[in-house]
């Protein structure tokens, strides 16, 4: 069904003050709210798990139409338990806020940062190579070392790990294979010590130099981000 913008529902008889109207617009805008509840973590106001899912498969079919690969991180801080046990869990959840406003500064406009659950993250970065995912995941990570969670009392460092990898075009991987393959990398991230970015395998070619193409996808993404506080 075609929904129109709650702005544009008119009475169709044109009665100015129509109360079947009114009521209709305010449910109208009630659908839209609880839609866009559906999609949100509450903590965060990232994407949630669901959203993530639906997305996830979205990409997939939009990088086999288009040809052009989809890229996917996902990050998971670094000793959460401590910061719980040493701050309370109050100060976790500030934690948790923290990371996503830093996340959401650092990707891009078009990238669907979301919260996975407890203190996982995933970032989908449509039509993005591996070599720029690369990239900004690990300007998330430089983000969260330039920027500790400020309190009144002190501040609190914030560390996470990363695994990186991407949907190629015309791969035969489920989604599920997707998924075990960067929670593999980010797991192999946390082995080696954390706070660091793992990916899957540049291409061969030659790893060091950035397309054109990558260029541009760079070129759209933000400046450093400012620094945080917590109000
Ligand atoms: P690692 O570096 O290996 O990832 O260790 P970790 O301590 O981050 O991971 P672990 O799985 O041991 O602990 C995660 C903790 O996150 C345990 C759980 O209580 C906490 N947690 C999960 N969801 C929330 C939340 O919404 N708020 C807060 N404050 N804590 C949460
Ligand atoms: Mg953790
Ligand atoms: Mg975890």
């Amino acid at each position: 069904m075609t929904q129109l913008p709650v702005g544009e529902l008119k009475c169709p008889v044109g009665e100015p003050q129509c109360p079947v109207m009114q009521r209709l617009i305010a449910l109208e805008a009630h659908v839209q709210e609880l839609t866009a509840q559906t999609r949100t973590d509450n903590l965060t106001q990232l994407f949630n798990q669901r959203h993530l899912m639906i997305c996830l498969h979205q990409e997939i079919e939009r990088t086999q139409r288009t040809q052009l690969p989809t890229s996917l991180f996902i990050l998971d801080i670094d000793h959460f338990k401590q910061i719980n046990d040493s701050y309370g869990h109050a100060i976790g959840d500030q934690a948790l806020i923290h990371l996503a406003k830093l996340l959401k500064n650092a990707v891009r406009k078009l990238d669907i940062p979301c919260r996975q659950g407890g203190e996982e993250f995933a970032v989908i970065l449509p039509s993005t190579p591996i070599l720029v995912a690369k990239q900004i995941a690990e300007r998330v990570r430089q983000a969260l070392v330039e920027n500790p969670l400020q309190l009144a009392s002190g501040q609190i460092d914030v560390r996470a790990s990363f695994g990186v990898s991407s949907f190629l075009p015309n791969s035969t991987k489920s989604l599920a294979q997707w998924i075990e393959e960067t929670d593999a990398l980010l797991y192999e991230a946390k082995r080696v010590g954390r706070n660091c970015v793992k990916s899957a395998v540049l291409p061969a070619s030659n790893p060091s130099v950035v397309s054109l193409e990558e260029k541009a996808l760079l070129a759209d993404s933000p400046a450093a981000p400012p620094p945080n506080r917590v109000e």
